[in-house]
């Protein structure tokens, strides 16, 4: 049977609900928490299992992957500070939910995934639901210089330490949000580019990501 994309009043509901629980939580980007109002993100899920969709946490969607909780992928977008017209390198593509929020607030995305089944399914998924990006199969540990410099990269998988190829693709004054730790949980570190060999590190809060696997990776 296809796969029906049918956004009507339970979800839209559901969807104010879930917008009104990341605001609480400390979301305050109101840009990230229109986008997240938007964004179907049930078409991500298999239909059983609709009812999961607007709740904040990750869940499995195959290849051992999962669609990360809602909380998590607006505390990185707000991070990046995205302006209209930013060019984004995303690594750990995934579902494209992620994408889909950098879209709606206004960068053009650049989004790898090494996994090819996803890959493969969420290329022809993202422009059917309205989504368009650039989407890459491959190793992101290494980004993708043929289209650097990036405004911002964004890492949505869990990194033992931060690789200094993805420092390198960040225009002066770019911003890299990337979780870095060991398999158990990670912390969240942003790096700003500040001059040619000058970048400035945060480290901020714990969370827990599936493993950034490659050449400068796990
Ligand atoms: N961004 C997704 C979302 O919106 O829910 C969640 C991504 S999931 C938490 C992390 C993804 O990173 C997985 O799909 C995984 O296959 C991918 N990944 C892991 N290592 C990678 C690498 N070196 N290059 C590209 N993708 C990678």
């Amino acid at each position: 049977m296809a796969y029906k994309y049918i956004d009507n009043y339970r979800e839209r509901g559901a969807r104010k609900q879930l917008v009104e629980v990341l605001r609480k939580k400390g979301i305050e980007d109101e840009h990230v928490l229109e986008a997240i109002g938007k964004i179907p993100r049930h078409y991500f899920f298999d239909e059983t299992f609709w009812n999961q969709a607007y709740k904040d946490i990750a869940f499995p969607i195959g290849e051992g992957q999962t669609i990360s909780q809602p909380y998590t992928v607006a505390y990185q977008t707000e991070l990046l500070h995205i302006n209209k017209g930013d060019k984004v390198l995303e690594i750990g593509t995934g579902c494209g939910y992620q994408t889909c929020v950098l879209l709606e607030v206004g960068a053009k995305v650049y989004t790898i995934e090494r996994q090819e089944k996803l890959f493969e399914r969420t290329r022809v998924v993202l422009p059917h639901i309205g989504y368009k990006a650039h989407f890459f199969l491959g190793d992101g540990s290494k980004g993708i210089e043929k289209h650097a410099p990036y405004a911002k990269i964004i890492v949505t998988a869990g990194a033992p330490f931060v690789p200094d190829i993805l420092l390198r693709q960040l225009k002066i004054g770019g911003l890299l949000v990337i979780p870095v730790g060991d398999a158990k949980e990670q912390k969240m570190v942003t790096v700003l580019r500040v001059g040619e060999n000058d970048f400035e590190k945060v480290v901020l809060d714990t969370f827990r990501f599936v493993p950034l696997v490659g050449d400068r990776a796990w």
